[in-house]
């Protein structure tokens, strides 16, 4: 096991806004980099990404709440990216430090969830309050 990937995807012309060009997990450096193919960057702090695990777990399903809804303290086991999976060529799984596996992070969600200036800049544009 290396202990920093770059994985590129196949090409895909639908959507260049949500299709990576590569996907890079800086584990030292705690960071997971997105290029994107119409050009743009995300860089996510591996602690947020973790905050944006979609899973039922964390997210909670049918109507409940989940853990992450109970605003836990994440140890730094649960924020360590031990290692990080392509699944098929819509997402990415990451492992975290305490196991946890669960969570596909669509390029969508990486998308939507930008954290740079400009998206966030766009997103609250978009949101009344
Ligand atoms: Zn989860
Ligand atoms: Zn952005």
């Amino acid at each position: 096991m290396c202990d920093d990937r770059a994985v590129t995807s196949p090409t895909d012309p639908i959507a260049p806004s949500t299709t990576p060009r590569t996907i890079h997990a800086d584990r030292a450096g705690g960071t997971l980099a997105v290029e994107w193919a119409d050009g743009h960057a995300t860089t996510f702090d591996l602690v947020a990404l973790r905050w944006l695990c979609p899973c039922a777990y964390c997210r909670g399903e049918a109507g409940l709440p989940g853990w992450l809804d109970s605003d836990p303290t994440l140890t730094p086991e649960q924020t360590r990216l031990v290692d990080m999976q392509l699944v098929g060529n819509y997402a990415v799984a990451p492992t975290w430090g305490d196991g946890h596996a669960t969570g596909f992070y669509t390029f969508g969600l990486l998308r939507h969830h930008c954290p740079c200036e400009a998206c966030s800049r766009t997103r609250s544009a978009s949101h009344d309050g």
